[in-house]
C-alpha cells in the first residue's frame, strides 16, 4: 500500500481530526446499549473530565486493580455491583450531555485532573500527573517542543537527519517540524511504515493492543479492531504523515549507508544511495536514528539451503507473489510471527511443517483477533477524550504490567519457575495448554515450555494456534534441522520431510542495533567496533565519542511484559528534543555524553536486567546478544522511562 492506494476519506486533514468526535444524536436506549460495552473506569474518568460530576467519582466506583496475572481483571476488578451502579451514573450523565446540547469538552482544573487520577489510579500520584497531561490533556499537546528554532537566532541553518520513517521516525519528523527545525527523514523502502510496510505477511496484526500502540498526538479514535491488522495500521501511518504535514521532508528509496562525523563542521557526514543507484553525500548536524530493532531478517545458515530449489521466503520479507495454496510449506520457528502466520495459512496448504525449537508460553487473549464492540467504538466516536482515557487506563495497568511475575527470588526453588509469582503465572498458562490439548497429550508434551514464562515474548492466543497443530494436514517437528536437500528438510533424526515453499519465521539480527549502517565517531572510532557485538547506550539513546548521535530503540529500551516500544520511542523523541534545546540555546555546536554516566546507566541496567526471567533463563531469545548479556531489554517500569528521560541532564554531557 501507498498513499495512493488511500481513498481519499479525510475531509479534514489536520491532527485534531483524530480526537474529533461525532455530537450525540442517539436515543437513550442506544445509549444505555453502548455503555453495556464500555470499559468502564476509562468511561467514568472520561465523563468526570466532561461533566465535571462528582458522583462519577464516588468511593464505591472506585477499580481496585488487582495486580496482573496471565489475565487481565475485566473492568479494573470491579464488583458485578458496582458495574451495574457505574453503568447507570454512566447513561444518565450522557444522556444528559446529550440533551444540552454536545457542549464542548472544559479544560480541567489541575485539581479536578487531579481527583480523577486518584479515584481512577492512586493517591499519591503526583509522579504520574505530568504523563497524564501529555496523554489525556487534549487541546494541549504536552510532548511539543515548547521551543521554536527561532528563538536561538545562533541556531539558524541547523539540519537535522532522521533515518527511518516508521513509528518513531514520524514521532522524530512531527517534532522536529514543531520546533521549525530544517529536517530531512531518509527511507530506505519505496513507503513509509518501517515494520508496517515491510511486513505483509498473512494474518500480520498487532499484538500490544493498539490504544498503547498508538502516537500520543495522533489518537486515532475508529480504530475497527483492539489488535489491528496490518492494512489499518500502516494506513494510520500514511494519514499521520499526512496530517503532520512531513511528507515533503522524506526521502523514499533513499538507504544511508554511513555516517561520519566531521570535526571541522561538528556534524555529520551522511552518505546515503539514492534511487538511482548513485551516492548522495550531505552534512547534517544531528542526526536521529530511526531504523527500528526487528526489522533486518535473520536467515539461519541451514546446511544445503543453497542447494534448495523450491522457494524460500522470510517472514518479513513476503512477496505477494508467494502463494502457499495447495503447496507442502515448512514454517519454521515459533515465535510471535509464525504464530500469526501458521494459523492463517494452514487450510489452504496441502501439508504444513512446523519446525519447532523451543515453544513459547501462550497469553490467553480470547478476543485476539474480534472487532471492538459497536458499544466502544460508539463510544470512542461520541464521548471526548473516551478514547485517551482508555490509553491512559491500559498505560496505568501496563506500566508495571507482569514485571512482579518476572522477577527472580533466589530463595525460590523450582526447576522451571523463578519466584512464586512465576510459579503462579506458569499453572496457569498451563492450565490453558492443558485444557487446548486435553485431547492431544502427545501434542502437550511439544507444547508445553520449560523454562519460565517472560524468559522469551509471551504469545496471544484465542485458540487458533493449538486448533492449527491439531489440523489433519499439520505436523509438529521437533527434531533440529540438519541440512537441506534439492526439496526436502532433514532432522537430526534422520527424517526428511519434503517441502515446496519454506518461511523463514526466524526472526532478526536483533542484537545488531544499526545493522548494517557504518558509523564512524569522534578520531575515526567505528561504531561497531567499538560495541564489539555488545551494544549499549546512556538512556538507550547516547554513546560517548558519538556526538549529536540521537538513537530511538536503541540499546535496552525494548519492553517485555510492560508496555510498547512506541512508548518508548516516544519518550526518546521528546528527550532528543530537549538535548537540542539546550545545545542550541546555549549556542553549542557538540553534545557528546559523558563515560562516567554511560558506564554508571549501563552497570544498573544490567543489575535490573539480571534478575529478570529473561537474563536467568538458558533459554534462546532476542533479548540476548552473544555474549549472553541482555542488551535489548529495558527491566523497569515504564513510568521511570518516562521519567529518566523528562530531563535533559548538561552534566551527563560535553558540550562544546
Ligand atoms: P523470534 O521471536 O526471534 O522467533 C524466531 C523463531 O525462529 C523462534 O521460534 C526461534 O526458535 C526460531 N529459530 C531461529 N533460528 C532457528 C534455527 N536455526 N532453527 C530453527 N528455528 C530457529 O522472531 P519473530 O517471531 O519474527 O518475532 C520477533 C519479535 O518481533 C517479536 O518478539 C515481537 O517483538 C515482534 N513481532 C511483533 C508482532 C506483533 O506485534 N504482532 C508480530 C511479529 C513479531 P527459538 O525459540 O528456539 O529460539
Amino acid at each position: 500500500m501507498t498513499e495512493g492506494d488511500l481513498p481519499p476519506t479525510l475531509d479534514d486533514d489536520t491532527l485534531a481530526a483524530f480526537d474529533r468526535v461525532q455530537p450525540i444524536a442517539a436515543s437513550d436506549a442506544e445509549i444505555e446499549a453502548a455503555v453495556r460495552d464500555a470499559d468502564l473506569p476509562a468511561l467514568l474518568a472520561a465523563l468526570a473530565m466532561l461533566t465535571q460530576d462528582p458522583a462519577l467519582l464516588a468511593d464505591e466506583l472506585k477499580p481496585p486493580s488487582p495486580s496482573m496475572t496471565a489475565r487481565i481483571a475485566p473492568q479494573g476488578g470491579l464488583s458485578a455491583e458496582a458495574q451495574a451502579k457505574a453503568r447507570t451514573l454512566a447513561t444518565q450523565a450522557l444522556i444528559r450531555y446529550r440533551d444540552a446540547g454536545c457542549p464542548e469538552a472544559p479544560t480541567p482544573s489541575p485539581e479536578w485532573l487531579d481527583r480523577i487520577v486518584q479515584f481512577l489510579i492512586r493517591d499519591g500520584h503526583e509522579d504520574l500527573m505530568d504523563l497524564l497531561r501529555h496523554e489525556v490533556n487534549v487541546p494541549d499537546d504536552r510532548g511539543a517542543p515548547g521551543w521554536h528554532v527561532s528563538d536561538f537566532p545562533q541556531a539558524a541553518g541547523t539540519k537535522v537527519a532522521v533515518i527511518g520513517s516508521g513509528f518513531a521516525g514520524i514521532t522524530a519528523a512531527y517534532r522536529l517540524k514543531q520546533a521549525g527545525l530544517d529536517f530531512t527523514v531518509f527511507e530506505k523502502n519505496r513507503e513509509i511504515g518501517g515494520v508496517w510496510w515491510e511486513n505483509t505477511y498473512p494474518g500480520c496484526r498487532l499484538d500490544t493492543p493498539n490504544f498503547a500502540y498508538s502516537l500520543s498526538f495522533a489518537q486515532k479514535q475508529d480504530w475497527t479492531q483492539q489488535f489491528s491488522q496490518q492494512p489499518e495500521i500502516l494506513r494510520y501511518l500514511l494519514d499521520v504523515v499526512r496530517r503532520t504535514g512531513i511528507r515533503p521532508h522524506i526521502r523514499v528509496n533513499t538507504e544511508v549507508e554511513s555516517l561520519e562525523f566531521d570535526e571541522d563542521q561538528a556534524a555529520w557526514k551522511v552518505t546515503a544511495r539514492t534511487p538511482d543507484g548513485s551516492a548522495h553525500v550531505e552534512h547534517f548536524h544531528f542526526v536521529i536514528t530511526a531504523m527500528g530493532l526487528l526489522n533486518r531478517p535473520h536467515i539461519p545458515d541451514f546446511p544445503g539451503l543453497a542447494s534448495f530449489k523450491g522457494e524460500v521466503v522470510h517472514s518479513a520479507a513476503w512477496r505477494p507473489d508467494v502463494n502457499v495454496k495447495g503447496k507442502r510449506v515448512a514454517l519454521i520457528g515459533t515465535g510471535a510471527s509464525a504464530f500469526q502466520i501458521g494459523p492463517e495459512i494452514y487450510a489452504q496448504v496441502s501439508r504444513l511443517s512446523v519446525f519447532q525449537r523451543n515453544p513459547p508460553w501462550m497469553l490467553p487473549t480470547p478476543t485476539y483477533h474480534d472487532d471492538l464492540k459497536p458499544g466502544i467504538r460508539w463510544l470512542l466516536g461520541h464521548v471526548p477524550s473516551y478514547g485517551r482515557w482508555v490509553r491512559f487506563w491500559q498505560f496505568w495497568i501496563g506500566v508495571e504490567g507482569r514485571l512482579h511475575l518476572v522477577e527472580l527470588d533466589p530463595a525460590w526453588q523450582h526447576p522451571v519457575s523463578i519466584s512464586a509469582g512465576n510459579e503462579a503465572l506458569r499453572q496457569e498458562c498451563l492450565a490453558m495448554l492443558q485444557q487446548q490439548f486435553a485431547d492431544r497429550p502427545d501434542l502437550l508434551a511439544h507444547a508445553t515450555p520449560d523454562y519460565p514464562p517472560g524468559a522469551k515474548r509471551m504469545l496471544r492466543d484465542n485458540g487458533t494456534w493449538p486448533q492449527m497443530l491439531k489440523a489433519g494436514n499439520v505436523g509438529l517437528v521437533t527434531q533440529g534441522i540438519s541440512h537441506l536437500s534439492e526439496n526436502a528438510i532433514h532432522t537430526t533424526d534422520g527424517q526428511r520431510h519434503e517441502v515446496d515453499l519454506i518461511i523463514c519465521a526466524t526472526g532478526f539480527k536483533a542484537a545488531d542495533f544499526l545493522y548494517p549502517l557504518k558509523v564512524t565517531g569522534r578520531a575515526g572510532q567505528d561504531l561497531h567496533r567499538h560495541w564489539d557485538g555488545d551494544c549499549r547506550a546512556y538512556l538507550g539513546i547516547s554513546v560517548p565519542g558519538f556526538p549529536n548521535l540521537f538513537m530511538t530503540s536503541g540499546p535496552n529500551t525494548g519492553v517485555v511484559v510492560n508496555g510498547s516500544a512506541i512508548f518508548s520511542s516516544e519518550c526518546q523523541v521528546e528527550y532528543t528534543l530537549r538535548a537540542l534545546r539546550h545545545v542550541l540555546s546555549q549556542g553549542h555546536r557538540t553534545v557528546d555524553c559523558r563515560p562516567e554516566p554511560y558506564a554508571q546507566y549501563n552497570a544498573w541496567i544490567d543489575q535490573g536486567n539480571e534478575t529478570k526471567a529473561w537474563a536467568v533463563a538458558k533459554t534462546s531469545s532476542w533479548y540476548k546478544n552473544k555474549s549472553g548479556r541482555a542488551a535489548q531489554t529495558w527491566p523497569f517500569g515504564m513510568l521511570e522511562y518516562w521519567n529518566l528521560t523528562a530531563r535533559f541532564r548538561p552534566e551527563d554531557h560535553v558540550l562544546a
